[in-house]
């Protein structure tokens, strides 16, 4: 059996966790392959390394060299060597990481140095070679992933080699420049890793004992998810239950390499195991779990006997491709349409641009933007198979007295997604998690 392990900046904060980590892959010598992201949190109000090089970038462009918050990255790097007893000459390695940072003047390559330098010392530590992403991740000059190009050089680095240390989040494109994952993005190095060495299962360390059926941080001590399919967990990590990255999903998919989510602190605990289909002992739950997430706007469009007119929705598709904007959902009814986008993409006056064009192609009797728009996704392959699941989930959000902004019920019978305005978003999910989950002690 071979295992690929991530463990996320939750589990590499501090030279505890390293020496943690080290214990974890002494107990099952199948884990072979080590996938490092940069130190994370310590305690709540601390920095992430990640968030500290995105500030020494800005630093740099503002006054030349980096200053206070890379000061702080060493400070965190040398306390992990320094509370690991490791022989290693961190100094020397932070004092070649400036001077390289300093020479790029790239955000992507100074914000990359986390994972990288995670990576050097784990590697360190566990006496085992050390892979630098840099030369077997490829992405385009756009920073998309080039699958393919990537899978042969990962198993082409990692052939011969029975056990390595490669970094996460970030890759190279053609030219030998860095280029960065998403944020959260070393889930998807580990994906990529466990596909290129064949493995038998990837294992996600993190700091939870799995996927848990709702956000921890608006439902405290909700109960676990023992096994999901990988269609529930792209839906549920797409709306923001982030365990998981959702681009992590693709690579172990295609190769069908079930993912395990286990907790660095307690690592005898089960966790979640995610299979590529549905479990043949499936649960007799109606929901798997809920995942939500801020920041839609929902545009909405009226027209009588819209439905008759050829053409209508592709010159509204039209214009958001002009506009080079991206939609979540398009509900649609007989004479009026949705549409829900990401707020980002609506800034600086984009929304009014935005009205006005769809305004002038359809011509609409109303159309109008709903702002500050949460979507909460109610996700699970039991759906289908328990009569009524919308019916519940309405009434729940109808006796918190919620108003619900957009409804999707996806072609999938896989997922039910709702908004609500902002400030209903923690009390619809608490409504929707006691209906489908009992109430909470
Ligand atoms: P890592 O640094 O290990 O990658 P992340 O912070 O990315 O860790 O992911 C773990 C966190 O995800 C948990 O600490 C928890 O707060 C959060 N989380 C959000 N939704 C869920 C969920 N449905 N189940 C479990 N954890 C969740
Ligand atoms: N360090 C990166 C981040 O903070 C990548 C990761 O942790 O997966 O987003
Ligand atoms: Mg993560």
């Amino acid at each position: 059996m071979i295992k690929v392990c991530k463990f996320g900046g939750t589990s590499t904060a501090d030279g505890m966790g390293f020496a943690r980590i080290g214990r974890i892959l002494g107990r099952d010598l199948e884990r072979r392959y080590v996938v490092v992201s940069a130190p994370g949190k310590r305690y709540g109000g601390d920095a992430k390394v990640t968030d500290l090089l995105y500030a020494s970038h800005r630093e740099l462009i503002d006054g030349g060299h980096v200053r206070d918050a890379y000061a702080k990255v060493e400070v965190r790097f040398t306390g992990i060597v320094r509370e690991l007893g490791l022989e290693f000459d961190i100094a020397g390695l932070l004092a070649e990481t400036k001077d390289e940072i300093e020479a790029a003047r790239e955000e992507a390559f100074t914000v990359s140095r986390g994972e990288y330098l995670a990576g050097r010392i784990m590697a360190a530590y566990l006496s085992v070679p050390f892979l630098d992403p840099r030369g077997a991740v490829r992405m385009d000059a756009e920073g998309k992933l080039l699958a393919e190009e990537t899978d042969s050089l990962l198993r082409a680095a990692l052939k011969g080699k029975d056990r390595a240390v490669i970094a996460g989040f970030y890759g190279a494109d053609p030219s030998g420049m860095v280029r960065l994952f998403p944020r959260g993005g070393s889930d998807i190095t580990g994906a990529l890793v466990a596909r290129a060495v064949s493995a038998d299962l990837y294992e996600n360390w993190t700091d939870v004992s799995g996927f848990l059926a709702c956000d921890p941080r608006i439902v405290p001590g909700p109960v676990g998810i023992e096994q999901l399919s990988f269609r529930e967990l792209r839906e549920l990590s797409y709306l923001g239950a982030d365990v998981l990255h959702s681009d992590a999903v693709f690579p172990v998919r295609e190769a069908g390499i079930p993912i395990r989510i286990l907790n660095t602190f307690r690592p005898d605990d089960g966790g979640t195991l995610i299979l590529p289909a549905p479990s043949a002992r499936p649960s007799e739950r109606a929901v798997t779990g809920i995942a939500g997430k801020k920041n839609f706007t929902v545009i909405h469009l009226e027209k009588s006997l819209m439905n008759g007119e050829i053409g209508f929705a592709h010159r509204v598709l039209a214009v958001l491709k002009r506009r080079r904007i991206s939609f979540e959902h398009i509900p649609s009814g007989i004479d009026a349409m949705s549409l829900v986008i990401d707020s980002a993409q609506l800034k600086n006056g984009a929304l009014e641009r935005l009205l006005e064009e769809i305004g002038a192609a359809v011509l609409p009797e109303k159309i109008y933007a709903i702002a500050d728009v949460a979507l909460i996704a109610v996700v699970g392959h039991g759906m289908s198979r328990n009569v009524g699941t919308s019916a519940r989930l309405f009434q729940a959000i109808a006796r918190a007295g919620v108003n619900v902004r957009m409804i999707d019920q996806g072609s999938s019978e896989l997922n039910i997604t709702v908004g609500v305005d902002h400030a209903d978003y923690e009390r619809t999910v608490r409504a929707v998690y006691d209906e489908f989950f009992g109430k909470r002690a």
